[in-house]
């Protein structure tokens, strides 16, 4: 029988540093001790604790499978924990992402962002995790295309017989809130039409066509939906599966050699450069940004990251890498120029979008000095 093991990323901005900065460390810490006494009392098998901007982030390996009471109010303990430090410390945004009072049996829907995936493991099961910070799931959408769906990013799809059928799409309508299967590639251009608007259609879940294997799975949550106004913007995290008939790990990387835009960045209301960054400069400063991505490399062993032998996770900081110099120079460059725009469109968002920001707050001020034109 094949192991089943469970890969769940949970985040939370449960306060920063120096404004809308970095998790400092009393809070790593917190997120490391949680998660640690978890281990020992056999809820997870192994954790990986980090940060991804202002965002704590909980990796945990177990084999309860998705949407687990008991992993999900592990995450949410910790969090509270977290977020009570982060008061005492009077940091900013303490306890901003989380949104109700009572744990409810899931986080899914209460602030934390959520992907999990239920694995059988294969034989060797290489695993990316990605955490991005200044903008929301739909950020998810143009490297996803890349990864398994374009023939220019992956020549595996060309060339690798496993991969022959091509891969499942699963994407959210985040505002119907319902879901839509479309398979590559005869349904790309119909995908592209959904997924090229990344605030409303998020790709929550790829699988391979063939065998329905699950491949990539990310975070969908959109905090404005549930709180009805602008609470920060849906950091989001994604669990991608590589090679032995999915896409290399290098052709889940390679999207990222260039910066593409986001939205998110200041006040979650901007188009801003998304910039690859190793663990070190996981942190936001210029017009808080800009939008920063880091990705872990890792192995699952036997319902656990594979890890030394004193039990350390073997984790690969995969942006730490003179390769995302050239898309980290252009993530500046776009960024400066975008800022010259200042507050006017493109660089600040849709005024569709700008609904679920504080400005509807300022056209309310303003409504009785209109007049008629
Ligand atoms: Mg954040």
């Amino acid at each position: 029988m094949p192991e089943k093991t469970t890969i769940s990323v949970i985040k939370c901005d449960v306060g920063s540093l120096a404004g809308h900065h970095t998790v400092p460390k009393p809070l790593l810490e917190i997120g490391e001790e949680c998660l640690r006494k978890a281990e020992k009392e056999g809820i997870i098998n192994s954790h990986y604790v980090f940060h991804a901007g202002d965002d704590l982030e909980l990796l945990m390996i177990h084999e309860r499978g998705e949407s687990n009471r008991e992993i999900h109010k592990l995450a949410w303990d910790t969090f509270q924990k977290a977020a009570k430090k982060a008061r005492d410390l009077k940091l900013y945004g303490a306890g901003q992402d989380l949104l109700k009072t009572a744990f409810s049996g899931n986080v899914r829907g209460m602030g934390p962002g959520v992907a999990e995936m239920e694995i059988e493991e294969r034989g060797s099961d290489p695993i990316v995790i990605f955490a991005a910070d200044k903008t929301e799931p739909g950020a998810f959408n143009y490297p996803m295309f890349r990864i398994f769906a374009d023939p220019t990013n992956t020549a595996g799809l060309i060339i690798d017989p496993d991969m022959a059928g091509g891969f499942k799409f699963e994407v959210l309508d985040s505002i119907k809130n319902k879901k839509i299967t479309l398979k590559c590639p005869e349904e790309m251009y119909e995908l592209i039409a959904l997924i090229g608007s990344p605030s409303r259609y998020i790709v929550a879940h790829v699988r391979r066509a063939r065998d329905n294997l699950i491949c990539a799975s990310t975070s969908t949550t959109k905090l404005s939906l549930i709180a009805g106004k602008y609470v920060g913007k849906d950091d989001p995290v994604a669990i991608v599966r590589a090679q032995h008939g999915l896409p290399a790990l290098g052709e889940t990387l390679v999207p990222f050699m260039h910066s593409y835009f986001v939205e998110g960045w200041m006040r979650g209301s901007h188009w801003g450069p998304l910039m690859p960054v190793g663990l070190k400069d996981s942190k936001c400063t210029a017009f808080d940004g800009p939008p920063r991505m880091v990705a872990l490399g890792l192995q699952i062993a036997h319902g656990k990251i594979a890890s030394d032998d004193h039990g350390n996770p073997l984790i690969s900081d995969l942006f730490d890498d003179p390769a995302f110099d050239l898309a980290r120079r252009e993530a500046v460059e776009y960024a400066v120029t975008l800022r010259r725009m200042g507050e006017f469109e493109p660089a600040r968002l849709g005024s569709n979008i700008m609904e679920y920001t504080t400005l509807p707050k300022l056209l309310e001020r303003l409504k009785d000095k209109f007049k008629p034109a």
